[in-house]
């Protein structure tokens, strides 16, 4: 089979690999229908995380089961299958307690960006579809299995309610969903940081009420300005950078909440600020299992479609300009076709 391995930064190769085979009882292995790129890949691409060897990419897909090892009852052959960026037994004491993406028995997806693909945990992890669903709906199917799940989990972590005010800081595809689970949840008023015309657009479509284009100590004030001077109830921190985070922290009243879901880098929290400002943070990898029935069916009945953040559809062999696309910031996401 074919698929995408990183050699070092900036490049990205569709080579021939060895075909994944069943390893565990638990694995299975699916073929892609659908896969992408995702924000947290140009780390790696952007040389912001080292690559000290050449290896696979991608932990984002939908497709169809190939087949199953010994221990894996729940799916069979020839069902269509969303999965989340990172298996789970869905058994261990973490899983039960609503945590699959820290699962006892864990193991991040890394090998995607291909035309087959190993998932450990099969049982645990994949979630089988009525049928295979028409194919206008396998973007937003997509979405779900990372930036839909983890803007869900941003909400979730901010602790967004109904007729409350809610903030996101960043305008990237998670950013972007954050905004359709915010608004799913009942928020009335919510903010987005974006400096993107079209990125703007899609977020006003998807709910958002407010557009800041300030950042730093203007774009709190300017937050602080649209919510009566003391800031928003949830502020939900799609980024992972410094900035984005003492804007997130920032724009959180007392007594507010910040889910924090960008991979943190470089980000240092004060903590006698975050003592004196009374502000809650949560964040971490979301737990995808944990909200992968409910958003399929939002998805296959059209309340949400976070597949519009896909702005580029490319044959997964051009994988190589999917990243040069949205690192130059030509695309929001890329979705990739075997
Ligand atoms: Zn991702
Ligand atoms: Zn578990």
């Amino acid at each position: 089979m074919r698929g995408a391995v990183i050699h070092a930064p900036g490049d990205i190769r569709f080579e021939t690999l060895d075909d994944p085979k069943i390893l565990k009882p638990t694995d299975a292995i699916i073929r892609t229908a659908v896969t992408c790129v995702c924000g947290s890949d140009l780390w790696p691409y952007r040389g912001a995380e080292p690559t000290e060897h050449a290896h696979p990419m991608g932990h984002e897909y939908v497709g169809f089961v190939e087949e199953v090892g010994s221990g894996v009852t729940s799916v069979k052959p020839g069902q269509f299958v969303v999965g989340s960026f990172a298996t789970s037994d869905n058994t261990c004491a973490n899983c039960r307690n609503g945590f699959q993406s820290n699962c006892l028995n864990r193991e991040f997806m890394s090998t995607c960006q291909a035309e087959y693909v190993r998932i450990p945990n099969a049982q645990g992890t994949l979630v089988a579809t009525d049928g295979t669903p028409e194919e206008k709906y396998w973007p937003g199917l997509l979405a779900v299995s990372d930036v839909m799940g983890t803007g869900w989990w941003a909400a979730d972590a901010a602790e967004v309610k109904p007729g409350s005010t809610a903030v996101v800081v960043g305008d990237g595809a998670v950013g972007l969903c954050a905004v359709i689970a915010a608004k799913e949840m009942g928020a009335e008023r919510i903010i987005v940081m974006s400096r993107h015309g079209s990125r703007q657009k899609l977020a006003l479509e998807y709910g958002a009420t407010d557009i800041v284009t300030e950042r730093g100590a203007e774009g709190v004030a300017r937050v602080k300005e649209l919510t009566g001077g003391i800031g928003a109830d949830s502020v939900l921190e799609c980024v992972g950078t410094a900035q984005a985070m003492q804007q997130a922290l920032h724009s959180a009243r007392p007594g507010g909440n910040v889910g924090f879901v960008g991979v943190p880098h470089e980000v240092a929290v004060d903590g006698q600020e975050l003592f004196f400002s009374h502000v809650a943070l949560r964040g971490g990898p979301a737990p995808v299992r944990r909200y992968l029935p409910d958003l399929v069916d939002r998805v296959l009945s059209g309340a949400i479609d976070p597949g519009k953040v896909f702005d580029l559809t490319l044959p997964l062999d051009q994988v190589a300009e999917g990243y040069r696309a949205m690192d130059e910031r030509r695309a929001i996401k890329t979705l990739l076709k075997p």
